[in-house]
């Protein structure tokens, strides 16, 4: 397959909690969750889900970051897509912006990185897509796009991640939409042959744009 598609974390890959509605089991308040969680104990690599550019990285470090409570997140635009793709909690970021990086290719490791805000969260890997704002403008940073409270900003740039992957051939099977293990649908983007996926990719292709 000359356009390939990778699942976010090696496979077999298990999506522990969809995107969607959630009701806390320490809260009991229902929520909106606008990503997939990925099973990925710490350290797990954490893999660009399609060809694209690295859009920017948020340290958890970093006090001022405007992604808080994403710890350490990488933002990714595919072009061909016209979708942003994003890789949170991570407890090591190994791509910078502007790179180009390939399906497959490493971006990070996974961790449980919040800023502080949860504490207790186990390590699992948060991966999220949204579309670019009607004003051309990346939907990264920026409010979190809950149906409740930003009802035009989630018509507007959220993409549901789970039938993302889907459209590559990363299908969820599961008796919940959008939770249980990803399956490859064989002869996709994601077959690399045979049904199996493609190795992560350790090497970065450090093309900067506009040289
Ligand atoms: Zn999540």
């Amino acid at each position: 397959m000359t356009d390939p598609a990778s699942s976010p974390v090696p496979m077999p890959a298990l999506i522990t909690s969809p995107a969607g509605f959630r009701t806390s089991g320490r809260t009991g308040r229902r929520t909106w969750h606008e990503g997939a969680d990925f099973r990925a104990p710490l350290g797990t690599p954490v893999l660009a889900v399609r060809a694209g550019r690295v859009h920017a990285v948020f340290r958890e470090e970093d006090r001022r970051s405007r992604a808080r409570g994403y710890g350490n997140l990488v933002v990714l635009y595919h072009r061909r897509e016209a979708v942003y793709t994003a890789y949170a909690h991570l407890s090591q970021v190994l791509v910078a912006p502007e790179l180009e990086v390939l399906a497959g290719t490493v971006l990070g490791a996974s961790g449980a990185s919040t800023n502080g805000r949860f504490p207790r969260m186990p390590a699992h890997l948060h991966f999220a897509a949204r579309r670019p704002r009607r004003s051309g403008r990346a939907p990264w940073p920026g409010p979190y796009p809950n149906p409740d409270r930003h009802p035009a900003l989630h018509r507007e740039v959220w993409v549901d991640p789970a039938v993302f992957l889907a459209r590559f051939g990363l299908e969820t099977v599961g008796r919940r939409p959008g939770a249980g293990s990803l399956r490859i649908r064989p002869g996709s983007h994601a077959d690399v042959g045979h049904g199996w996926p493609m190795p992560p990719r350790f090497a970065v292709r450090a093309q900067r744009r506009g040289r």
